[in-house]
């Protein structure tokens, strides 16, 4: 069997390694340049490969195609590929076969990677054989060629949910679903919504699939559609007999005629949106039946992620907050949402067709100040120019955190939350982010 592999990166990589092992005839071949050390692993494997280009001899005669996600369905080599019937896979749909390890899978458009490193810390903490994979840190792929872990969490992209046919996860979550990537999807959300519900289609009546109740186009495409799975929803707003809710301030979880309760004040992470994501990793840690007391004490001791609401400093008592992942409006309206003091807001960046009128209410009753940290800030300048006493624009980060600091009195927060992609100004969103944090210790 030939094994082609479209993209030499991490996934990429890991794939080969695997397929090497399992008997396939591996060919890995990247249209850019192949990193140093990853080229040492093929070659030290004992793989070819290639950089630069797409030889079509030796890409067309694959049995199946693995792509890496980075590389769209468009590229005239996936094209010819499909033309062709030769099945063009994503690595988890290559992978997953490899292992009969328990899969959880997290999807959605906001909240992956803090649920998923969540998920990971509760089971984990509790002692479970578990890694860590998808979107996130090391190529599952390769984990499963080293047989790691009786169990894996793994962050999954709309990307990496295309290019599946039988993959399941015993255990699904859809975090929520708000517009992104849409030029991805010929600019129509509903293809959008179907990609991230591929999640579920595979999985039985013996899977579980954990979602957000509350949200619009969840609900909407429940009306028209099914699965197998069990369902656990999880809301702020409703209570259920199965699921997880918030009441009188303590988070409730049932399962299975199992109930878990605590307090939302002793869950480190803060903010609704994160109460969201922490019902749904608990929902998890309760279908493995991890203990009550190991499930309080991670959920107590989890201190989030880099670069989402990441609080950096305290300066003559105002606090500094990093969120430079909050590249969409939904990820700013939660970052807006859950500051309690008047906020100078450092806003903007690459907008992929922002409606920032959804942002209205929270900006009028939140922010002070408003720093356009952008190339091009006239959409936000317009929306929100008459809204706000002070609106400033800058081009740097460094002017941005001093302007800030300026503008601010004690008790007040600094937020930067920019709903925009990061390349106008910066590498990607970890650039902006350090640039951030390096700023306000500088102050
Ligand atoms: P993803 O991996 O899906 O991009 P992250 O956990 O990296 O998600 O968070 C991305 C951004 O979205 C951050 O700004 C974060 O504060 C915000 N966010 C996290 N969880 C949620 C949620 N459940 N709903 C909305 N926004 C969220």
């Amino acid at each position: 069997m030939r094994l082609v592999i479209l993209g030499g990166g991490e996934s990429g990589v890991g794939t080969a390694i695997l397929g090497k092992k399992k008997g396939y005839e591996v060919f890995v071949s990247d249209f850019g340049k192949i990193k140093g050390n990853y080229k040492e692993v093929l070659i030290i494997n004992g793989i070819s490969w290639e950089e630069e280009k797409h030889t079509e001899e030796l890409i067309l005669n694959a049995d199946v195609v693995m792509k890496s996600p980075g590389i769209p369905d468009k590229s005239p080599i996936v094209k010819k590929l499909q033309e062709r019937g030769i099945p063009v896979i994503s690595e988890i749909e290559f992978a997953a076969p490899f292992t009969k390890a328990t899969i959880i899978g997290i999807t959605g458009s906001n909240g992956k990677t803090t649920t998923t490193m969540l998920t990971h810390h509760l089971l984990k903490s509790a002692g479970l054989n578990v890694g860590l994979g998808g979107n996130i840190g090391k190529s599952f792929a390769w984990q499963i060629a080293d047989n790691k872990y009786d169990s894996y969490v793994l962050e999954l992209s709309s990307f990496q949910l295309d290019g599946i046919n039988d993959f399941k996860p015993h255990i699904a979550i859809i975090t929520n679903i708000s517009p992104d990537h849409l030029d991805r999807y010929e600019y129509k959300y509903e293809n959008y919504i179907d990609s991230k519900f591929r999640i579920t289609m595979n999985q039985t009546e013996d899977d579980y699939l954990i979602y957000d109740a509350d949200d619009e186009a969840i609900c909407n495409w429940f009306k028209t559609h099914t699965t197998k799975a069990k369902l656990i929803p999880f809301s702020l707003t409703k209570i259920f007999s199965e699921g997880a809710y918030i009441k009188n301030n303590k988070m409730e979880i049932k399962i299975s005629q199992e109930e878990f309760t605590m307090d939302t004040e002793h869950i480190a992470l803060e903010g609704k949106h994160n109460m969201k994501n922490a019902m749904a990793a608990t929902s998890v840690a309760k279908l493995m039946q991890i203990r009550k007391a190991t499930i309080r004490e991670s959920l107590s001791n989890f201190q989030g992620v880099e670069h989402r609401l990441e609080k950096v400093l305290k300066i003559q008592n105002v606090q500094y907050i990093n969120d430079s992942k909050a590249t969409n409006v939904n990820a700013t309206f939660f970052a807006l949402d859950s500051m309690n003091t008047p906020t100078v807001w450092i806003v903007g960046g690459v907008d992929k067709g922002n409606d920032y009128n959804e942002l209205m209410s929270l900006v009028r009753e939140k922010v002070k100040a408003i720093i356009c940290l952008g190339v091009d800030n006239k959409k936000i300048i317009d929306v929100f120019g008459n809204v706000v006493d002070m609106m400033i624009e800058v081009d740097n980060m460094n002017d941005a955190v001093r302007m800030a600091q300026r503008l601010t009195e004690k008790g007040d927060s600094v937020l930067l939350s920019p709903a925009c992609a990061s390349f106008d100004l910066f590498e990607n969103y970890e650039d902006r982010g350090n640039q951030f944090k390096q700023a306000v210790k500088n102050l």
